[in-house]
Parts: structure tokens; C-alpha cells; sequence
């Protein structure tokens, strides 16, 4: 098994840092908690999505595209990273936007990371909720290619085999990481959506023979379903690094009590994450994906599944652009 051998251009500012959160860890009075600060990895605001955009927009050049696609909801943190990854590299981007949450809010339609995918040059169209977005994607793709555009798509949240090699990586890091401050870590912990950060990280962890738990804080669908996602591109990924049968069945594990009225739209739970995490470690948490990791976690440890004396590294995942696409959940005083 062997990285390097993968075609990656440099997006993200690496190695994340791996910090430990006293304040967070005191006001919840049970396991020491540490971040690993994937929000930081650099580009047009950061986000998970950067170290997969390393393996994709590596491909995507191999290939000779002069255009990438891709999908996902209105506020996208995926869209937005391929968005600036494209713009970086000289590339034409073009994005569908799905409506999941029938929001009407200005804010929500052009704040946020619809801004900045706006600013990055993106061209975007708009569709509505249920249809198959891969294939609506695949369908305008094609009429591209008819004009002569040699079109990279990218599946929503760079979720394939390619873009879980980011994820490998970062299991990697964090392992390294781990050696090198001493740290002895008894759980990882991260928001799990489109199943490439879950699906990397667990395939690096056990090719690494790691012996970490892992813990999917889901945002979307039901666990067995998202288990089954996380596991069946764990298992292509594996191969694709030569690797395979590293991660059994059992190594997937997600959590999906946390997904409150929604993909998109917070819970109460949600927003108390962010309000903790923000007064606490100066934290900012996004409203669709880290909050409700964040959510998951504080409510484990409160119910005693996460223990004093343990260590647990939550990996924030970004998004906090995003926060200013959902002002309507907050209260500001005027
Ligand atoms: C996409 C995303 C996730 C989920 O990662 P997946 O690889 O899609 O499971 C988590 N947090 C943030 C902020 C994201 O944008």
C-alpha cells in the first residue's frame, strides 16, 4: 500500500492541526477532548473536502479537463472547495444545486458558500429535491462534451474511491501525529455525510493495523443505510490502495440519533453544539455537518458512553462559512 503512487496536486495546508480542547473537556466533565482541525486546511476557507479535491483535481488534469462538475445542496461545502480548487488550477467549474430544505431565506440562496462559489467564477443551476443528482449532473455533463468540453465530474462530496484517498491520508497524519505528541487515543469522532471521510479514515486506520474506533456522526440517512454507503466505498477504496479486505463490516460504525428535523436543517441540539463549542474553545461549527458531530458527541458523553479518563479526537470537518447562509437560526440581538 502505497500513497504516494496516486496522482495529487497540493490544495490544502497540511499536516491540520491536532490541538486539545481544556475548556471543552472541563464544561463536560468526562473525556479529555482534542480537535483535529480539518476546518484549517486552507483553501477558500477550508473544509474536509480539500484533501479529497487533491486526488479528484489530480485525475481530473491527468485526464486533460478543461471543465469539472459537480453537485450538491444549495450550501455546499463541497461545491464551494471544488469551486476555489478549479478557479486555483485554471479550470472551468460548473455546479448543480439541489434545494433539500426549501429554505426561502436570502442569506440561505446567496450568503455563504453559494457566495463564494459565485466569487471562485462557478457557474451554478438549480434543481429540486429528490431527483437523482448524479445523473442530473451526468445529463449536463454530456451536453458539455457535445460542445467539445472535456468535463471531469466529480460525484457529490467527492465521495469515490479517488476522493477517499484524501481521507486516507489524513488517517496517516493523524496516526503520525499521535506518535509523535504521545497521545493515546481511545476514539475518533467526525460528522459522516456522503461516506469519503468515514470510508478513508477507516481504511488508513486498519491498514495501519490503528486498532482506533471510529464513530460516524451521521447528517442524513438512516445507520444501516449509511453504514452500508461508508462500508461499500471503504471496501473499493482498500483495493484501490492494495489493501483489500482491510475493513471488515464491523470496523463501520454510525450514529444517526443526531440528525434532528433533518439533512441541512439544525436541531436544538444542533445549535447548542455550535453555541458550546463556539464560547468554550472559540470553535465555530457549521450548522449541516460539524454541529451535529459536535451535538453527538456532547450528548455521548453526557450519557456516559464516552468516559473520564479517556482521549477522544473529534475532527472537525469545516463548514463554518455556512453559518452565515442559516443567520436565521440565531438570535442576534438588534
Ligand atoms: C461534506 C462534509 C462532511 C461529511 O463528509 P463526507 O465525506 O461527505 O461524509 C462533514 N462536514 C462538513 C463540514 C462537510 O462539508
Amino acid at each position: 500500500m502505497n500513497l504516494a503512487k496516486f496522482p495529487r496536486v497540493r490544495l490544502a495546508h497540511l499536516a491540520t492541526p491536532l490541538e486539545l480542547m481544556p475548556r471543552l473537556s472541563e464544561h463536560l466533565g468526562g473525556p479529555e477532548i482534542w480537535i483535529k482541525r480539518d476546518d484549517c486546511t486552507g483553501l477558500s476557507t477550508g473544509g474536509n473536502k480539500t484533501r479529497k479535491l487533491e486526488f479528484l483535481m489530480a485525475e481530473a488534469q491527468a485526464q486533460g479537463a478543461d471543465m469539472v462538475m459537480t453537485q450538491g445542496a444549495t450550501q455546499s461545502n463541497h461545491a464551494r472547495q471544488t469551486a476555489a480548487a478549479a478557479a486555483k488550477l485554471g479550470m472551468d467549474c460548473h455546479i448543480l444545486l439541489e434545494d433539500r430544505t426549501g429554505y426561502n431565506f436570502d442569506n440561505y440562496k446567496y450568503s455563504g458558500n453559494v457566495l463564494l462559489d459565485h466569487l471562485h467564477g462557478a457557474t451554478m443551476e438549480h434543481r429540486g429535491p429528490d431527483l437523482d443528482m448524479n445523473a442530473e449532473m451526468e445529463a449536463v455533463a454530456d451536453k458539455f462534451r457535445a460542445e467539445g468540453r472535456n468535463v471531469y465530474t466529480i460525484p457529490g462530496g467527492g465521495s469515490n474511491a479517488t476522493g477517499a484517498l484524501g481521507y486516507v491520508n489524513c488517517a496517516f497524519e493523524m496516526l503520525n501525529q499521535f506518535v509523535t505528541m504521545g497521545l493515546n487515543v481511545d476514539h475518533i469522532v467526525h460528522a459522516t455525510g456522503s461516506a469519503g471521510t468515514q470510508a478513508g479514515l477507516i481504511t488508513g486506520l486498519k491498514a495501519m493495523n490503528a486498532n482506533i474506533p471510529l464513530l460516524g456522526i451521521g447528517v442524513r440517512a438512516p445507520k444501516p443505510k449509511q453504514e452500508e454507503n461508508v462500508f461499500s466505498l471503504a471496501v473499493k477504496t482498500a483495493e484501490k490502495l492494495g489493501c483489500p479486505g482491510v475493513v471488515a463490516r464491523e470496523d463501520v460504525v454510525a450514529n444517526t440519533d443526531y440528525v434532528g428535523p433533518g439533512y441541512g436543517m439544525p436541531g436544538e441540539d444542533t445549535l447548542e453544539a455550535i453555541d458550546i463549542f463556539a464560547k468554550t474553545e472559540a470553535i465555530l461549527l457549521d450548522p449541516v455537518y460539524s454541529a451535529k458531530g459536535g451535538a453527538g458527541l456532547i450528548d455521548l458523553i453526557r450519557k456516559g458512553h464516552f468516559k473520564k479518563g479517556e482521549r477522544i479526537v473529534f475532527l472537525h470537518t469545516g463548514g463554518a462559512i455556512g453559518l452565515t447562509g442559516y443567520t436565521h437560526c440565531f438570535d442576534v440581538p438588534k
